[in-house]
This record gives C-alpha cells, sequence and structure tokens, in this order.
C-alpha cells in the first residue's frame, strides 16, 4: 500500500472478473471518493465506467438496517436463533439433504469458505451451490476433463503478449472493459490480430479483424473444424502431444461433423483457420456465450483441444482464457463454492480428497456426493425435497432460468432466509428471515479474479445499522447449531489462515490450488496483504501452470476428447420462432443493486429493450421504440424495440438486469428454458426461443 494517500484504503472492485484495483477515500459523512489503484496489476489505475461511478453508489436508501423475521423488526439474537433451530429440526425430521445454501459470487472468499464448511463439513450434505453455476460451471468441468483441475492457466500479461487474440461469447468492450483496454493498448503497441466469434454484433467487434456471427450455439462445430483443419495443414505438436492422451484418428473423426452448421462461408471459415494455425501466439479467450449453453462443457474441451494439439499452452502469449462474470467468481471455485467440489480444487468424488477434508475440519460428518446444482436445487425447493433454504446476495427469482417458477418454488419453500443489502429485491421479498449484510467498502476480505488474482476487499465505511458480515452470520449460525468450537472465528483473517493451511493439504494431494504460504499470516499482515497471483510460491516453473507439459489427471497427461455438436435444446419452431439471447449492457450490473442508485449509469440504456433485425421488424409491423411482447411457455416479457442488424433475422437480444422491482414485465429470465448442460449443470441462458408480437 506504498504511495498511497494518508487516509486511501487500497480495495477491489465489487463488478466484473477483471478485478481492478480501487483506492477509497471516505469523507467522514458517508461518502466515497473512488479511483483506480495505480499499482494494481489487473487494471494500473485504469477504471470502467461502472467501477468510476461506484462512489454514488454507497448511499443507504433503501439499505436492510436490521433483521425482519416474518416481516418485522427483530434483533440478531431472535433472528439467528430461528435460522439455526429451523436448519437444525429440518436436518433431524428430513436428514441433511433436505436444506440447501444458494450464494454468488458476490460474496468474498472467507464468506465463501464458512458456508461452504458449514453445509459440507457440518450439515453433511453438498446442498450449497451459487449463482456462478449460471456463469462459468461449463468452463470448470472443461478444464477438469481435459487438466485433471480446475485450472486457469491464463494471465493477463498473455493478452498483451499474444500476435492473435480469438473472443467466443465474450462481449469483452462491455463485460470485462478494463481488459478489453489492455488489449487494445496491445493492438496499438505491437499490432495483436482480434477475432470475435459471437452471433451477435457487440461493441467488441469495432475495429476487430474479423468478426464471425456463426449461429448461436454452434462454436464446438467451429473448433472440431478448426482442429481438423490443423490436422489437415500438418500444424500438430507432434512433441506436446506426447504429455496428452487421447489424441487419434477416432477423435479426428468425431470432430469432422461440418463446421457447415456454423452458418459461416467456406471463405470465412478457411480465413480464421488459416489465421489461428499461422499464428504462434494464440490466446482463445472465451466466456458466457461458451458457457451458457447445454454443450458448454463441450464447447470449452473443443477450444482446449486445439490448443494442447499445437502445444499452444503454458508458454507466454498462448493459452486457452476462461473469464469470469464475477468479482469473486474463481473465489468461489477456488473455496469449493459449487455443489459439485470441495475446497481448494480438492474432488469431492474422490473419497481421499473427502477423507483429508473431513479430518482437516474434525466435523462429524462429511457430504459424500455431490449436491443439487442451481437449477436442480430450486426444483427440490418447489417439490418440497428442500425444506429450508438460505439465499445470500443474490436475487434468483429474477437471474434464475424459467424465473417464474424459481419464484413460486421460493414462496412455496417451507422455511427461507435471505441475507442482502436491501430488502427491495423479488427474492427478498420472499424470505420469512431477513438478515441485513455488510455491503462492499464496509467488509474485509479476499477475491479471486479471473487470472488468479488475489486481492484484498477492505472497509472503508462503518456498516450502518445492525449489518454484519456473511462469514460472521454463517458462523454465528453454525455456533447456534451446535458447533461452537468450528466456528469460533474472530476476524477473517483467522479464517484466511485456516484456508491457507488446508490448500497446503490440498498441495499435497496433488491439486493445483496452493496458497499454503499464507497459512501464517498476522492479522496485521492479512490487513496489509498486497493482491498476488497464486501459485503464491511460484512452485512450477515460475508460477505459470503446464509450462512443464504436466497436468493434474494422474498420469500427468492432458486429456483431448471427442466431441460432437450438439444443437441447442431448443429449436425455433412455428409458435416460437425467434431465437432469444439475453446478456449485459455496459453500465449495470446483475439486477442494479448499486448500479441504478448512479444516474450517470442508468443514462446509457435507460430502459430494459430487445434488439430485433430491420427485417424482423418489417414483417411483424413493428417500428423504432415500439413496444413489443416476447411470449413462450415459460413466460412472458414487453420490453422496446431497438432495431439493429446487430442482431441476425431471427435471433433477438435482450438484457438480462431488470427485475420485478425495477420493470416487472421485463424480467427477461422469466422466458429462458431451464435447460441445462448435462456435465456442468449450466443453464442454456443464450438460446431459449419465443414469440415475438407489436404490444
Ligand atoms: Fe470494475 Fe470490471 Fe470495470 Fe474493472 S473492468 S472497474 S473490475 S467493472
Amino acid at each position: 500500500m506504498k504511495d498511497q494517500g494518508v487516509s486511501e484504503i487500497c480495495s477491489t472492485c465489487p463488478y466484473c472478473g477483471v478485478g481492478c484495483g480501487v483506492r477509497l477515500l471516505a469523507d467522514g459523512q458517508g461518502g466515497l471518493t473512488v479511483r483506480g489503484d495505480p499499482e494494481h496489476p489487473a487494471n494500473f489505475g485504469k477504471l470502467c465506467s461502472k467501477g468510476s461511478a461506484l462512489g454514488e453508489t454507497v448511499g443507504l436508501e433503501g439499505r436492510l438496517l436490521s433483521p425482519r423475521v416474518h416481516g418485522r423488526e427483530a434483533n440478531w439474537d431472535e433472528a439467528l436463533d430461528l435460522v439455526a433451530q429451523r436448519f437444525r429440526e429440518t436436518i433431524e425430521q428430513h436428514g441433511p439433504e433436505s436444506v440447501g445454501f444458494y450464494v454468488s459470487g458476490q460474496l468474498l472468499t472467507e464468506d465463501y469458505y464458512v458456508a461452504n464448511k458449514l453445509m459440507k463439513g457440518y450439515v453433511g450434505a453438498a446442498n450449497i451451490d451459487t449463482n456462478s453455476r449460471l456463469c462459468m460451471a461449463s468452463s470448470v468441468a472443461g478444464h477438469r476433463r481435459a487438466f485433471g483441475t480446475d485450472t486457469v492457466p491464463g494471465t493477463y500479461e498473455d493478452l498483451e503478449e499474444a500476435d492473435l487474440i480469438v473472443l467466443v461469447g465474450s462481449n469483452l468492450a462491455w463485460c470485462h472493459p478494463v481488459l478489453y483496454q489492455r488489449i487494445l493498448a496491445a493492438r496499438k503497441a505491437r499490432g495483436t490480430k482480434l477475432v470475435v466469434i459471437d452471433p451477435r454484433r457487440t461493441a467488441s467487434c469495432d475495429g476487430a479483424d474479423m468478426h464471425l456471427a456463426l449461429k448461436a450455439g454452434t462454436d464446438a462445430a467451429l473448433f472440431n473444424g478448426l482442429l481438423c483443419a490443423i490436422h489437415e495443414a500438418g500444424a500438430l505438436d507432434k512433441e506436446f502431444l506426447a504429455t496428452v492422451q487421447g489424441f487419434n484418428e477416432a477423435l479426428i473423426a468425431a470432430s469432422s461433423d461440418r463446421d457447415t452448421v456454423t452458418g459461416l462461408s467456406e471463405a470465412q471459415l478457411a480465413a480464421f483457420y488459416k489465421l489461428w494455425i499461422g499464428t504462434g501466439k494464440v490466446v482463445t479467450v472465451y466466456s458466457q456465450g461458451v458457457n451458457q449453453s447445454t454443450s458448454g462443457s463441450d464447447k470449452v474441451n473443443a477450444i482446449l483441444n486445439c490448443h494442447l494439439a499445437t502445444g499452444r499452452i503454458g508458454t507466454p502469449g498462448c493459452g486457452p482464457f476462461s473469464i469470469t462474470g464475477q468479482p469473486n467468481a474463481m473465489g468461489g471455485r477456488e473455496v469449493g463454492g459449487l455443489a459439485n467440489m470441495l475446497a481448494c480444487h480438492l474432488d469431492i468424488e474422490n473419497a481421499d480428497h473427502r477423507a483429508a477434508v473431513h479430518e482437516f475440519w474434525d466435523s462429524p460428518r462429511m457430504a459424500d456426493a455431490p449436491g443439487l446444482k442451481a437449477v436442480d436445487l430450486f426444483r427440490a425447493a418447489g417439490d418440497g425435497r428442500i425444506k429450508a433454504l438460505w439465499i445470500i446476495h443474490t436475487n434468483p427469482a429474477v437471474t434464475m432460468p424459467d424465473a417464474d417458477a424459481v419464484t413460486k418454488a421460493i414462496a412455496d419453500c417451507d422455511f427461507v432466509v435471505v441475507s442482502d443489502i436491501t430488502a427491495a429485491t423479488d427474492t427478498a421479498r420472499l424470505a420469512h428471515v431477513l438478515l441485513p449484510a455488510s455491503a462492499w467498502a464496509e467488509k474485509e476480505g479476499t477475491v479471486t479474479n479471473s487470472d488468479r488474482t488475489i486481492s484484498r476487499q477492505r472497509a472503508a465505511l462503518p456498516a450502518p445499522g445492525v449489518a454484519r458480515p456473511d462469514w460472521e452470520i454463517l458462523a454465528e449460525v453454525g455456533r447456534r447449531m451446535g458447533w461452537r468450537e468450528a466456528f469460533d472465528y474472530a476476524c477473517p483473517a483467522e479464517i484466511f489462515r485456516e484456508y491457507a493451511a488446508l490448500s497446503g493439504l490440498a498441495g499435497t494431494l496433488g491439486r493445483d490450488f496452493d496458497i499454503s504460504a499464507k497459512a501464517e499470516l498476522s492479522d496485521s499482515a492479512y490487513m496489509a496483504m498486497a493482491p498476488f497471483r497464486w501459485p503464491a510460491s511460484a512452485t512450477r516453473n515460475g508460477g505459470r501452470f503446464f509450462a512443464d507439459g504436466r497436468f493434474y489427471h494422474p498420469d500427468g497427461k492432458a486429456r483431448m476428447l471427442p466431441i460432437r455438436y450438439r444443437p441447442p435444446a431448443s429449436e425455433p419452431c412455428t409458435e416460437f420462432p425467434f431465437r432469444l439471447n439475453t446478456g449485459r449492457i455496459r453500465d449495470q450490473w446483475h439486477t442494479m443493486t448499486r448500479t441504478a442508485r448512479s444516474p450517470r449509469l442508468a443514462a446509457h440504456l435507460a430502459e430494459p429493450f430487445l434488439e430485433i433485425h430491420p427485417e424482423d421488424a418489417r414483417r411483424l409491423g413493428i417500428a423504432p421504440a415500439d413496444l413489443v411482447r416476447l411470449e413462450n411457455p415459460q413466460g412472458k416479457a414487453i420490453l422496446r424495440a431497438r432495431i439493429t442488424d446487430a442482431v441476425a433475422p431471427g435471433d433477438v437480444f435482450a438484457p438480462m438486469h431488470w427485475t420485478g422491482e425495477t420493470a416487472p414485465s421485463a424480467r427477461i429470465d422469466a422466458l429462458v428454458a431451464a435447460n441445462t448442460d448435462p456435465v456442468s449443470g449450466q443453464p442454456e441462458s443464450k438460446a431459449s426461443t419465443t414469440a415475438v408480437a407489436r404490444f
């Protein structure tokens, strides 16, 4: 923290997975000035529109200031006793599988650690899942299948050393703006080529060397085609392939289910393949357009196959690179926030890993199988299998696919607890118990960004009312459920040390995640901890994964998987002829709890809209700014038409931010079908079908 002003506090932006460092200056009256941290390795002082407007979002209007039980104000003891009692009774009567936690990539790692320990080690079930399931679960599954662990090998510096960057299903310019700016700077400095693969023409396509507007969901066919082209061109790295299992003629045969389904011309395909194959340093960046698919895991492995076949991984300027959406989606993966993972990248299916964690926690029981993933968790709440549900810092009544059904499931659940900073969300309104949580800039902890850099979030403002940090609320409930010693944490530093020590154990079991060098940090060293990228001790090749050609499967080899293209689960038909794509806009974040407070952010795109192609608009009699009605078997929405050829004929796009609180007719996830990837459980949020008509 050297060079910071006297009262400035170094922290991390609470929005996207770039994980920009910020410096906070409190005015002593509840206000906050925010600027980019010039020393943070993610952003070197730069911020995007959302980050630079953070100071406008810290007012207390709408904040939940005290616990509420059945709609009336309560004190902490009453609320926490009730939560502990209801969870304990439910477990006694119906077993550990009858309760669930649904958490968030907004949680700090220490919060996540306590929630995960409470559910998997003490409740004894794995029914804890995170909204990161909607974001990058397919990347996790793809990495585990190929590498043996959920390792993201890339770093931001790789993007600056690459000669070709391929963005697949990623509008980086809007969703990860500071990282996109780093790419633009690299392009200027060294002429890096940029290819964007996306059915929709986005801001990321501006100035790109190539935009491949493939048909929705056909990414795996495209990368299968690339693999065949690599093979045909004799561009395989035979030496590197000695470190890989699964490359053979059968795999090539399986990959030749032609790229014609992409809808791209032969000339476009040939130009892309030639550029990719002919460029030594390639980074393929992928995001929600790849992950949010019923074939998301296969798409990821189709991309990884190409990098493994050419040895373009483990060296500077090369590699596949999954970019996470949320500020701590990576931390959540590392700490075991997914229902099918244990902490520190240990595998829940592995008996040795389970036993090691069980012993480390010295816990009364241990989950012995993966728990319910997000979509299944809410289905189980709806049909009565989950009888007590704790939802923390997320708004599933808006953001889950089939959001109306999820709203009903939450409303029908016997006992629902919501921890949040506000009571004014669609989900909070359904809670039996509301717990006021500290917000960003009011709490202490760590987050991990997309390139494995762990940074501190720090408090610059006092928590209002009686709001408390999430780790403390979770630990209180754990103690009141009877596990006093295990949850007797005094501060987040204590949790971080325990987590770091557990990672050392994971390291001895051959896992990639090892930050045990931090296990002895003093409280003051934790408070002053500077950002660092793991592996902290640079145990392997200066911290660069796979540089030695060793992976994390038992035989040390990576895996190439035969991938067959599968179309999206919903096919357009006469009744529902449009393909519905959903996503973010530049200046809003998730369900706008924070960003809607900033007038300048709200001014960018002030109301919900539907992008529709001019040919479709003409045929349906839709004029610019008309209201249009969307309808499909899941739900309905009314949006303002934006007529643009950025979307293909037959495709429409709508943003995902608006809620029952801000625009009740525009909850777009009410129309998203709850179809999921069979491996990752990630929902297909970008390829539902819908009818569209003038309203
Ligand atoms: Fe925050 Fe992401 Fe913008 Fe950086 S790029 S300031 S992390 S929203």
